[in-house]
């Protein structure tokens, strides 16, 4: 049975010693709830090696926000599979918006990276998602249909099965607008039919696809008690534990 899940992005924020406090609080607050998901984050590069090490009962999931799509060798400022999988990182973002918009990164891309990160059995989180153009002029379900064709159908069942998948709208990325938990679900469901058409109902099913674009403590339950939307993936909520913790509590 597929996991439910919420990952937080905590994207090019925080210094050391701030990064360092919201992992023990995490901490924390992890020892005295019982969650009703599993609970991930994703803190810039520098932090993972104290990230592993804080959580190094591993019931918190700690992940890249990106990775390279080579091995290793003359990529300078790169971070390589390699080097993750060696220090206990749980897997990687791949192909957020932000890499899309500003890195310029592509589908084709995507899909080396998630494949090279099964390769060493580490969990991709995959991004996929249109932007407001698109979404007004009708064509989003084209575009999502694209993405994930061309970052994952080349993937046998066994490895797409590992994937997780986040729909994140362009549109409500850090704009405070979010999806509606219908808009979020149409989007959800096609993707998993998606797969289910490509592979088998049970290969899709067993696929976490995340929402991610603005949720709040205030929206949270609501978008993840659709029955496609297995969880979030969280920026700007993510980087305080008062609304990361009411999120979390959203399932
Ligand atoms: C994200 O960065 O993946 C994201 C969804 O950001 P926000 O929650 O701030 O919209």
């Amino acid at each position: 049975m597929r996991k439910n899940i919420v990952a937080g992005n905590w994207k090019m924020n925080l210094n050391y010693s701030e990064a360092k406090q919201l992992m023990l609080k995490l901490l924390e607050y992890k020892k005295n709830n019982k969650t009703n998901c599993e609970v991930w984050i994703a803190p810039p590069s520098l932090y993972l090696t104290t990230a592993k090490d804080t959580f190094d009962n591993g019931e918190i999931g700690v992940f890249s926000q990106d990775i390279s799509e080579f091995r290793s060798g003359a990529y300078t400022g790169e971070t390589s599979v390699e080097m993750i999988s060696s220090i206990g990182i749980n897997g990687s973002l791949v192909s957020h918006s932000e890499r899309r918009q500003f890195h310029g990164e592509t589908d084709s891309q995507a899909n080396v990276k998630i494949k090279n990160l099964l390769d060493k059995n580490l969990t991709p989180i995959y991004c996929n998602g249109e932007n407001l153009e698109q979404r007004k002029s009708g064509k989003y379900l084209d575009v999502v249909k694209n993405q994930t064709e061309t970052a994952l159908f080349n993937l046998s069942a066994d490895e797409i099965q590992k994937v997780v998948i986040a729909y994140e709208p362009v549109w409500a990325i850090g704009t405070g607008e979010t999806a509606s938990a219908d808009q979020a679900q149409e989007v959800h469901a096609f993707i998993r039919n998606l797969i289910a058409e490509k592979y088998e109902k049970e290969v899709a099913d067993e696929i976490s696809i995340l929402y991610g674009g603005s949720v709040k403590p205030d929206n949270a339950k609501e978008i993840f008690s659709k029955p496609d939307v297995d969880g979030g993936l969280i920026g700007g909520a993510a980087l305080k534990i008062e609304d990361f913790s009411k999120i979390i509590e959203g399932f």
